[in-house]
């Protein structure tokens, strides 16, 4: 039985616990703890990680809201400025004595869910994140696909469009550093600031849902527009990669209306409607980024 040391390093919060790797597939894991994040000290975010790493873990696995590149080493983090060019793994590797392996939270979510949750009986297997933003992971036959430039996944990342809008879509920037990404529209922020713009009503997600539920004519109004930017995205997804489920995770993917709206749009919208796969919620309870780190270190551990 391997036992991984696993991290999930958010922009506020770091949670950690141990994973122990049965045979069985089973995962048994100890309690999980919770640590602020030194975002701007880098010295301290190292401290943090090496001093929960028990003696007797083989291995760290690390999730990480960030752009990671596991082969360098290096991640990319708009909430963590003190991670920007530093060897993390390299470091890790060195003041833990032991092997450390990044990924990205997306994936590490994705991996979970294909591997122990609503995907499991799955062969391919696209997870959704409808979080503050989106994010994304495509699992293949128990496999993470990372990609050429470990960028596999990030659909958030490229030009939106909407049909239904009677307008151009407001370009407004995203953190990636272009305007009018599917990631400013697609999450919880993005649906208030389309709220706002279209109905001029300062909402947030949850009451913006509920009115959508209560039949209110604003917010039907903001989800049409939502639905047609989100679903029209994920019907190109389905038709790229074609997988056999999508799950979702994230605050939004917890409105099962929501999720049925969006199946309903991506469907329409899919060359095969017919063989349209479904849109489900994640079924993992808790953090399932620890799971997914402890999944990926463990299958990275036995390359070696
Ligand atoms: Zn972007």
């Amino acid at each position: 039985m391997a036992v991984i040391s696993v991290f999930d390093i958010g922009g506020s919060k770091i949670a950690s616990s141990t994973v122990f790797m049965a045979a069985s597939g089973r995962l048994p894991s100890d309690g999980v703890s919770s640590i602020p994040t030194p975002v701007e000290d880098y010295a301290a975010l190292l401290r943090t990680i090496v001093g929960n790493v028990p003696s007797e873990a083989e291995a760290a696995g690390v999730s990480i809201a960030g752009l990671v590149n596991p082969k360098a080493g290096v991640v990319r983090a708009a909430n963590i400025p003190c991670l920007a060019g530093r060897p993390f793994r390299e470091d890790l590797e060195r003041e833990t004595g032991k092997p450390v392996f990044l990924i990205n939270d997306a994936n590490a979510f994705g991996l979970a869910e294909a591997s122990l949750g609503a995907g499991a009986d799955h062969s391919s297997v696209f997870a959704v994140i409808l979080g503050t933003g989106v994010g994304g992971a495509v699992v293949v036959d128990g496999h993470l696909l990372q990609g050429a430039g470990m960028l596999a996944g990030e659909w958030g990342h490229g030009p939106a469009s909407a049909m239904r809008t009677g307008r151009p879509l407001p370009r407004w920037r995203c953190g990636c550093g272009q305007t009018g990404c599917i990631d400013v529209y697609g999450g919880a922020r993005g649906l208030e600031r389309l709220h706002l713009e279209f109905t001029g009503r300062r909402s947030c997600s949850f009451e913006i849902l509920r009115d959508w539920e209560a039949g209110d004519a604003g917010a039907l109004e903001t989800l049409d527009i939502y639905l047609d930017i989100v679903g029209g995205a994920l019907a190109g997804i389905v038709n790229l990669i074609d997988p056999s489920i999508l799950v979702a995770g994230g605050g939004l993917a917890g409105n099962d209306k929501l999720l049925r709206a969006l199946e309903q749009e991506m469907r329409a919208r899919i060359l095969t409607p017919d063989q349209a796969p479904s849109l489900v919620a994640a079924s993992l309870p808790g953090n399932s980024a620890l799971l997914g780190a402890a999944l990926f270190a463990s299958g990275e551990l036995s390359k070696r």
